[in-house]
C-alpha cells in the first residue's frame, strides 16, 4: 500500500444539528442569479438567462459561528445569504423530477463575495474564482435532514446585519426551483454525495464591515449568527 508524501488534508465538513455526526464536504457549487430582484439590483435581465454555476474550494466551507474573518484583498465584502442543499446522491443527467431524491438536507449559508475584485474579474473578462472562492468565503450553519423537515420550498430567508434586516424574501421566488438546480448541473458534471449547493441569494446584497453582527435565517430550516473579524493586514 502506497504512503501519502505529505499527511492528507482533513475532509471539511459541516454540523449536523443535533447530533455529534457531521456532513462531509466534497465540492461546493454555487448558482449565480437566482432571484428576479438580485439579478435585476446587478444590472442583469432575470427572465434571459438559464441558470448559471461557479465553484468554491470544499474547504471554503466553516462553520457559521464565533468570528469570520474580514479577507484580504477586498474593500467592498459583500454578503449573499443562500439556502444551502448537501446532496446525499448523486448522478448525471438527474430529471428534476427526481432530483429532491438526491438531497440529504438543508442548511442556510453564506455566500461572502469580494464585489470589488468580481467587478474587476467582470470588466476583464477574467475568472470569478478569487473573487469568490477565498478562505472561509462559505460560512455554513448546521445542516438538517430533509428526513426531518422535508423540502422546503417557500419558507423565508433573510439577513440581518447588526439587526438590521438587508436581504429578505422566499423560497417561492427562486427562478429555478432546488429540483431545476440539481437536474441543470448534473448536466454538467456528475453530482455525488457530499456536494454542496448555496442555491443562489435574493436582493439586498451589500457590504459588510470588520465588527459587523450577520445573522441568517431560513425559517424552519437553519439559522446562523456570527461576527465578522478584524481586517487583514495588507502586506
Ligand atoms: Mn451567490
Amino acid at each position: 500500500m502506497s504512503e501519502f508524501v505529505i499527511t492528507p488534508p482533513a475532509t471539511p465538513s459541516v454540523a449536523v444539528a443535533g447530533s455529534n455526526a457531521r456532513f462531509p464536504v466534497r465540492r461546493v457549487f454555487c448558482v449565480g442569479r437566482n432571484y428576479a430582484a438580485h439579478a435585476r439590483e446587478m444590472g442583469k435581465d432575470p427572465d434571459r438567462e438559464p441558470p448559471f454555476f461557479f465553484m468554491k474550494p470544499a474547504d471554503a466551507v466553516v462553520a457559521a459561528e464565533g468570528v469570520i474573518p474580514y479577507p484580504p484583498a477586498t474593500n467592498e465584502l459583500h454578503h449573499e445569504v443562500e439556502m444551502v442543499v448537501a446532496l446525499g446522491g448523486g448522478g448525471a443527467g438527474v430529471a428534476a423530477e427526481d432530483a429532491l431524491s438526491l438531497v440529504w438536507g438543508y442548511g442556510v449559508g453564506l455566500d461572502l463575495t469580494r464585489r470589488d475584485m468580481q467587478a474587476v474579474a467582470k470588466e476583464m473578462s477574467r475568472p470569478w474564482d478569487l473573487a469568490k472562492g477565498f478562505d472561509a468565503s462559505a460560512p455554513c450553519s448546521a445542516l438538517r435532514p430533509a428526513s426531518e423537515i422535508g423540502h422546503p420550498a417557500d419558507a423565508r430567508i433573510s439577513l440581518e446585519v447588526n439587526g438590521v434586516v438587508k436581504q429578505s424574501g422566499t423560497l417561492k421566488e427562486m427562478i429555478w426551483s432546488v429540483a431545476e438546480v440539481i437536474s441543470h448541473l448534473s448536466r454538467f458534471v456528475t453530482l455525488a454525495p457530499g456536494d454542496l449547493i448555496f442555491s443562489g441569494t435574493p436582493a439586498g446584497v451589500g457590504s459588510l464591515q470588520p465588527g459587523d453582527r450577520v445573522r441568517g435565517v431560513v425559517d424552519g430550516v437553519a439559522e446562523f449568527d456570527f461576527e465578522i473579524g478584524s481586517a487583514a493586514q495588507e502586506a
